[in-house]
């Protein structure tokens, strides 16, 4: 039997089930990845994260070569057109079966649905899989067979079902049969042009390289995470999410390796693990929403009520927050770190979030997209999930009264401010005792703009516009 393995979301060999039926049913194997920068765009994938696909296509090619299975990219120009690829693909090559694992999310579910739809009509076999969750998208559900909408009983609900069967992901490819089919990849031309600032060299591509990052992460820090993971500054937290994010691993696989030194306890032992594994299952929980709530990927509030927000829109503040120029040295050099590194610390995602959605009052979907045009880990369901939270739209969202102020959060979490120093040079020289909120004369001295706004009036404008739109 000849299989097809349809490459998506899922650019790794380890704890691929789409890859692994393939390998088990069928004697010989060829794989496909469909490329289209159109739907990149219409996605709002970032430029650095295109970049890190590519050179993850590029390993996989290589490994998938080591068991006679070719990779073959092909031109697209969106979702609308992958039917028809693939339909005349399976009679080009005489396909005898299509394997695939699931992505979430409104457009990759609808042309899932036309292909499957087209592929029944023509009486050929396929299976998809689950990978991107430990459950079932929307199998953990409440008493009254409800999905979730709270992440703390999600979680209860999640450990409760868990067992380590879940996890049975070890597997031994061997080698399939030799096709006359040839792998493309170093002849296709990618519709692609840099256009980022990102150190590329912090995130080496490769499946092989993500699990050394796990490991190394493993034996060396996690049991750290609880005390360093709201510090920039220090490098406490994986940095495993650009590979999360393209599936270059698997949660499976981290979830089992910190189980592996945690006496596979999942929610006792060592507090740095299990608070690690609740950020994976938080993870879950946004994947669980987006699947559950179809609403949230078609640019709609979790919370109804906040359509009715009378948001801001002020160009010049925009600019300022996007650039890294609002006058507050926390949010700026979170801001610069983002266009540096394509990653930003999750503490200063929620501050910078929080700060362009109440005290500048901009609509969250703003900046839920910028983040996406500038992250290597986007994640529609975490993006989509973290925004929706910081600016109280969302479910289990922070109140909206609950304003984080930027200079308080300057000082819990970046001390010293090491972290400001490091991504915002103009302010290198400044006194620790000034670097939160400089005085005018720093300011104007180190040619580093005053604050955008009032911090205390405009939280109160973002109080009252939630009030009145909640009544
Ligand atoms: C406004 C906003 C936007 C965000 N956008 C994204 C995004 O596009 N992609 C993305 O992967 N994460 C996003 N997050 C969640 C979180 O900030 C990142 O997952 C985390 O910073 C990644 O760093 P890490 O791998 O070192 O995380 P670690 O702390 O080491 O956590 C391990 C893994 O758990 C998951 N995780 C951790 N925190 C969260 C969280 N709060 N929500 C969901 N999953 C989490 C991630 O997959 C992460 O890689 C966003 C958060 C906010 C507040």
């Amino acid at each position: 039997m000849k299989g097809l393995i349809w490459f998506r979301n899922d650019l790794r060999m380890d704890d691929n089930p789409a890859l692994r039926n393939a390998c088990i049913e069928c004697e010989e194997v060829q794989a496909i990845y469909i490329f289209s920068s159109r739907q990149n765009n219409l996605h709002n994938e970032a430029n650095c994260k295109i970049e890190f696909l590519i050179e993850n296509l590029k390993i996989l090619d290589q490994d998938l070569s080591k068991i006679n299975i070719p990779l073959t990219i092909i031109d697209s120009t969106g979702f609308k057109d992958n039917k028809d690829i693939i339909l005349n693909l399976i009679k080009d090559r005489s396909i005898n079966k299509v394997f695939w694992n699931n992505q979430f999310g409104n457009d990759e579910q609808n042309r899932d649905d036309n292909v499957t739809r087209s592929l029944k009509k023509n009486d050929i076999e396929f299976s998809s899989y689950h990978e991107k969750v430990i459950f079932s998208p929307g199998s953990i559900r409440t008493a009254e067979d409800k999905p979730y909408s709270v992440f703390t009983p999600f979680k209860k609900k999640w450990i409760e079902n868990f067992n380590l069967d879940l996890l049975d992901i070890e597997f031994n490819y061997l080698s399939k049969k030799k096709t006359l089919i040839e792998s493309n990849i170093f002849d296709f031309k990618f519709k692609y042009k840099q256009n980022h600032s990102v150190d590329m060299s912090m995130w080496p591509p490769g499946e092989a390289h993500a699990k050394d990052r796990l490991k190394l992460y493993l034996s060396n820090k996690i049991l750290r995470y609880s005390q360093d993971r709201n510090d920039p500054i220090v490098d406490g937290t994986s940095r495993i999410s650009p590979y999360l994010a393209n599936g270059i691993i698997s949660p499976k696989r981290c979830i089992l390796e910190a189980l592996k030194i945690n006496n596979f306890e999942l929610d006792t032992g060592e507090k740095g693990i299990t608070k690690w594994i609740d950020e994976i299952i938080w993870r879950e929980f946004y994947k669980n929403i987006m699947f559950c709530f179809p609403k949230v990927s078609q640019n709609k509030p979790f919370q109804d009520y906040t359509n009715n927000i009378e948001w801001r829109y002020e160009e010049s503040e925009l600019d300022a927050w996007k650039n890294g120029n609002t006058g507050f040295p926390i949010i700026d050099s979170a801001m610069k770190q983002l266009k540096s590194e394509g990653w930003m610390h999750n503490r200063l995602r929620m501050v910078v979030a929080m700060f362009f959605t109440k005290n500048m009052l901009h609509d969250w979907r703003l900046g839920e997209e910028f983040f996406m045009q500038n992250l290597i880990d986007g994640d529609f369901s975490s993006n989509n999930g973290g925004w929706q939270w910081s600016s109280s739209t969302g479910t289990d969202a922070a109140p909206y009264f609950r304003i984080f102020n930027p200079l308080t959060q300057s000082k819990n979490f970046d001390t010293e401010g090491l972290f400001i120093k490091k991504h915002l040079k103009k302010l290198k020289d400044v006194d620790k005792k000034e670097i939160h909120d400089p005085l005018m004369e720093t300011r104007s001295n180190c040619n580093y703009p005053y604050q955008i706004l009032d911090l205390k009036e405009s939280r109160l404008r973002a109080i009252e516009a939630f009030n009145k739109a909640k009544n």
